[in-house]
């Protein structure tokens, strides 16, 4: 189990491991804390991007949004993700994955929930169910 810091009590959330998928009560403030399941370092913080950004793998516990002057090139695990920008790039999300009509996705999608708004560029592979994203098997 995790501590809980009794400071933030009433101030925690549930989130799952962008690693091993495994629920962690993590306080609402933190920015990132070490998974106790995989002792991986996991990201907790909110991200919006307006401008390109790549790299080997983009992973929070929060959510993402790509702005329309946004291009990641990534593979992304995220909570929630809005696209009004473009990524390139496989995407786990365990929310809700929402695209604006300015959007463009090249990449296969896991979401719980998608959100297509008419315009939208999507070109992949999309899995769409609340058991979609399962990092651990
Ligand atoms: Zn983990």
């Amino acid at each position: 189990m995790v501590k809980s810091n009794r400071a933030d009590k009433g101030k925690e959330r549930d989130v799952a491991c962008t690693h091993c998928g495994e629920p962690v009560r993590v306080a609402t403030r933190a920015m990132s804390i070490f998974c106790p399941h995989c002792k991986q370092r996991l990201i907790l913080e909110d991200y919006r991007i307006r401008a390109y950004q790549a790299s080997r793998l983009f992973a929070t516990c929060g959510d993402i949004v790509v702005e329309e002057s946004g291009f990641v090139s990534a593979p992304i695990r995220v909570a929630n993700l809005t696209v009004r920008g473009r990524i390139q790039g496989d995407i786990d999300a365990r929310g809700v994955v929402s695209v604006s009509a300015t959007g463009r996705i090249r990449g296969d999608v896991r979401a719980s929930r998608l959100k297509v708004a008419a315009g939208a560029t999507l070109d992949g592979f999309f899995r769409i169910a609340p058991d979609a994203v399962s990092l651990t098997s």
